[in-house]
């Protein structure tokens, strides 16, 4: 079993790779280190989603993330917005604006079912990990999508225009105000949602997308338990690094690692996560800085990393296991000596 770890929009891409890798166990015709992972011919990816974006917008449970994964693994995200579903209208959202209701956080029509049908199911007693597989098998996903945690984790950020909630700061004030810190509330009580610390105790490989290891990863490695399974597992874990040529490719991934004292580079990034990390997947505009994190002893593999096409993803998701393939087999050798 393969493990994601993933926000939304850039991991979602990772994820249509590695879907793209796992789909066709026949592509471990092509690939011996995937052959190596599947069993019966069958290669099993878990999708392990943050949820401390998730809004209560108009009385419905958003879960932007959730939704990113599921739209991608189903092939209906919108690759225009890199959210919400193809070709989607916006007529609700604009009767909404004209009912002078709060219209900054955008919902198409398409979208709203999914969020209608969640909380319904919400309503009617179900965990989000119960709502979230029931969404995943109506829109004919295989992989299996798991909420970080079925408990409410809500990611706040503390600014010079006062206390945001993660939507607030990134959508309506399109991250341009200061931020002085980060606090995932909730956290401390928040359990792993079912099925996840046991999907990181038997993956074969788990890669962390290159969602930012702030806003995006941090409120899932906050659930106390995630990252003490992470520490703990076997599997090899690679990291893709969302900061390319020292910058975030997009959004604000750069300015809110170093207000956490992490440098805004591929070394900021294998900072975020040197407790666990076996091997850093980087772009090649950072081959000079993969060769000094190389002297510390960290495994860095560099590649393309931007993902434009179908073929950008499947290569980079092919790289990431083929590097954790080689980890695990070192591994192997190492305690055979
Ligand atoms: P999410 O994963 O889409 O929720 O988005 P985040 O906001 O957590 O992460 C976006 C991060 O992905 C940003 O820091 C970007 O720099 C990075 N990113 C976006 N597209 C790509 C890409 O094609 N390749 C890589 N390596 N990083 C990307």
């Amino acid at each position: 079993m393969i493990v994601v770890f993933t926000g939304g929009t850039s991991g979602a891409k990772l994820v249509q790779g590695l879907q793209q890798v796992t789909a066709s166990s026949s592509a471990s015709a092509g690939s011996p280190s995937c052959a190596d992972f599947a069993h019966d011919g069958v290669l099993e990816l878990t999708v392990i989603v943050n949820t401390g974006d998730d809004i209560e917008w108009w009385g419905l449970h958003v879960s932007p993330d959730i939704d990113s994964v599921l739209y991608a693994l189903a092939g209906l995200l919108s690759k225009d917005r890199g959210w919400g579903v193809d070709g989607d209208s916006f007529r609700c959202l604009e009767r909404m604006k004209q009912l002078g209701q709060p219209f900054w956080f955008s919902l198409g029509d398409l979208d709203l079912a999914t969020h209608l049908m969640r909380t319904v199911m919400l309503r009617a007693g179900k965990t989000l990990t119960e709502a979230t597989s029931e969404l995943a098998v109506k829109l004919g996903i295989r992989a299996r999508v798991l909420p970080m945690s079925d408990d409410r984790v809500s990611t706040m950020l503390d600014t010079a225009e006062g206390t945001l909630t993660f939507q607030e700061y990134f959508v309506r004030e399109r991250h341009q105000v200061e931020v002085r810190a980060v606090r995932f509330e909730g956290a401390e009580q928040a359990r792993p949602a079912p099925g996840v610390v046991e999907a990181i105790e038997h993956a074969e490989a788990i890669i962390f997308a290159p969602s930012n290891p702030v806003t995006s990863i941090g409120p899932i490695l906050a659930v106390p338990g995630i990252r003490d399974a992470l520490r703990r597992t076997k599997a090899p874990i690679a990291a893709v690094s969302p900061i390319v040529g020292g910058a975030a490719v997009s959004g604000p991934a750069g300015k809110l690692m170093q207000m956490m004292g992490w440098p805004s580079s591929i070394s900021g990034v294998a900072r975020a996560y040197e407790d666990f990390l076996d091997v850093l997947v980087v772009d090649e505009a950072d081959q000079h800085e993969a060769q000094e994190l190389r002297r510390h002893g960290l495994w860095v593999c560099c590649t393309r990393t931007i993902m434009r096409s179908a073929e950008d993803k499947r290569n980079l998701a092919q790289t990431a296991l083929d590097f954790c393939k080689a980890i695990d087999k070192s591994r192997v050798a190492a305690t055979s000596n």
